[in-house]
């Protein structure tokens, strides 16, 4: 076999583990997909634990289509699962692995090449050179608003739905409600309280901004 050429990609010639194994499992769009969900720049952003995950899941997919077996949508995210995540009993691990080996899947080495989190990070920013921005202090600012906001929808929300639950059952006696979620935040050195929206609009307390 010739040596690739490094148009195709520089996992072809990295020699890390993610390289490694994004180019003997023919991952090819692997590095664009691990730099792009990595600097997204909304809340969809991965961690890099999150793009370990995905690409073991594609390990486990690409080791599941050698094998020549048929699997439907998300179940090679489930199959991932029970072969690694920490809920799952051990008699459930043991179950999935015979059944795979059964299948004529090399369980062990598609183990052996599951990436860490830290890899993928040594991967992205020493390999491929990537960097994350560091959001500016308004960028900071208005994710955490939308955050608390989002927060604060579901508290209601929540509220909502398990008062009317109890109301529903009779166990609760109350007409018409209406809930309103108050989150307060009181600064300890001049004891002035502020909604977080408040705060976070004018950048910090009174007592600190004079
Ligand atoms: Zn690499
Ligand atoms: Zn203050």
């Amino acid at each position: 076999m010739s040596e690739r050429t490094s148009e195709e990609g520089r996992s072809a010639t990295c020699g890390c583990k993610v390289g490694r194994i994004a180019h003997q499992h023919g991952l090819s769009k692997l590095d664009d997909e691990l730099v792009r969900y990595w600097t997204d720049r909304t809340d969809e952003r991965y961690s890099t634990r999150e793009l370990a995950e995905h690409v073991n899941q594609q390990v486990l997919a690409a080791a599941l289509d050698d094998a020549g077996l048929q699997y439907k949508d998300g179940e090679v995210e489930n199959t991932y699962r029970l072969l690694t995540d920490d809920d799952v009993s051990s008699g459930t691990r043991v179950q999935t692995r015979k059944e795979l080996e059964r299948e004529g899947v090399p369980v062990e080495d598609v183990e052996s090449d599951f990436v860490s989190h830290q890899s993928v990070y040594n991967h992205l920013t020493d390999c491929l050179e990537a960097e994350l921005e560091t959001p500016s202090d308004e960028e900071r600012l208005e994710r955490s608003r939308d955050k608390l906001g989002a927060l604060r929808n579901r508290t209601a929300a929540v509220t909502e739905d398990t008062i009317a639950q109890l109301a529903r059952s009779d166990v609760l006696d109350v007409g018409e409600f209406n809930v309103v979620v108050n989150v307060t935040i009181t600064c300890e050195e001049c004891k002035t309280q502020y909604t977080s929206r408040d705060l976070l609009e004018q950048g910090g307390c009174d007592c600190r901004t004079e």
